[in-house]
């Protein structure tokens, strides 16, 4: 907020807050948009998400998983977050409590309040890679009816490891709670393996996983996205979105459409600034021991750990804001098991990204006592 204060004073800042590319959709997207809405689908869509774009999205979602998926195992939404809301809408009645991971994404503690639930936050810590365990959702299981996670991870940038899925999925079955998957950066993946809830075939029938185009494919302004989910979940939902959205625009779905059948080089172009910036990165905190980057695996995040200055993420964000003029988050802002860290979104250009972490390297460096 303060730096873009400063922004709007005329100083210059480099702004390191935003997470949306910085690159606009794609001109062919666009221009399908443009062609379909001129073709006259401006009427009311069809609410579930037309068949043809529900059928691509299945199609999708078995390719990629090897779990057989139906159009009946999707709903379209207006963008990843209308589907959290829906999904909790679905998974939880008023009182019930939802289970999430801190660090968060800042909607999540709302998005459970929103339906007139209890958010109940439950810490993945530093030490343990910002991996959720077992065990502190199993101690926080009581009473909850949902837990939601989110891999490839903001804002940590963290991807949960096959065995973190599994054992969330076994801790759900154990606790009768339904699992909800934020899988919006699923195409974001720079080091090991994704693992999506659906393939958890223990808990598919009490999975909600969400998706959506604004990361994959720089649509962050279309406002699409869908839920997969089991058929009778699936068909609550659809009722849901009669009485809410009432879908989304036909034109916009068309436009999806084009985009997931457009190969998947589109698709790695728009992930591909990331995957370079995110190498930078590696290489440039290698040689430091001022500010640790959790593990880098995926999403346009990294997680600094700044504890060695001394600072706390907020203290370090602001002094580095007023020096510096680069605006970071603070950890803290994204729940308590990110104190001491601040996140940086890799979402300017190379040049001027390399130049800020570089920046920021070396005001870690100057704040952090020196070892015997
Ligand atoms: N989940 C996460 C983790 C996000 O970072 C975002 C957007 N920043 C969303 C969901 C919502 O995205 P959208 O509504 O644009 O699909």
């Amino acid at each position: 907020m303060r730096a873009r204060d400063m922004i709007a004073a005329g100083t210059p800042v480099i702004e390191l807050t935003i997470g949306e590319h910085d690159i606009r959709t794609d001109p062919r997207i666009l221009d399908e948009m443009h062609r379909r809405a001129k073709a006259g689908h401006t009427g009311y869509a069809s609410v579930p998400g037309t068949k043809a774009l529900r059928d691509a999205v299945a199609a999708r979602v078995t390719a990629r998983t090897g779990v057989p998926t139906t159009r009946d195992n999707v709903v379209v939404t207006p963008g990843g977050q209308a589907g959290l809301f829906a999904a909790h809408t679905a998974v939880l009645d008023p009182g019930d409590t939802g289970l999430f991971i801190d660090p968060y994404y800042t909607t999540y503690p709302g998005t459970v309040r929103g339906v007139g639930a209890k958010p109940r936050a439950i810490k993945a810590r530093p030490r343990h890679g910002f991996q959720p365990q077992a065990a502190d959702i199993a101690a926080q299981a009581d009473g909850a009816r949902s837990l939601l996670i989110n891999s490839p991870n903001n804002p940590t940038g963290v991807v949960y490891t096959p065995e973190t899925m599994q054992s969330i999925a076994r801790t759900c079955a154990d606790h009768d709670l339904w699992l909800v998957s934020d899988e919006v950066y699923d195409t974001q993946i720079w080091n090991g393996t994704h693992l999506s809830a659906w393939q958890l075939e223990e808990t598919r029938n009490r999975t909600l996983v969400v998706n959506s185009m604004s990361k994959s494919f720089a649509m962050t302004g279309s406002r699409i996205g869908w839920i997969l989910g089991p058929e009778h979940v699936i068909a609550h939902l659809i009722d849901l979105s009669t009485h809410t959205t009432y879908g989304v625009p036909g034109y916009i779905q068309d436009a999806a459409l084009f985009a997931l059948q457009a190969g998947e080089q589109l698709e790695a172009d728009i992930a591909a600034p990331f995957r370079r910036r995110r190498a930078m990165a590696v290489e440039l905190l290698a040689h430091t021991n001022a500010a640790k980057s959790a593990p880098c695996d995926g999403a346009m995040y990294l997680m600094l750990d700044i504890r060695a200055t001394g600072l706390s993420g907020e203290g370090f964000a602001n002094r580095l804001l007023d020096q510096e003029r680069i605006a970071v988050m603070p950890g803290e802002s994204f729940g308590e098991a990110a104190a001491g860290h601040v996140r940086v979104a890799m979402t300017v250009a190379d040049e001027m990204f390399a130049e800020a972490l570089g920046r920021i390297i070396h005001f870690a460096e100057a704040l952090t006592p020196r070892g015997p």
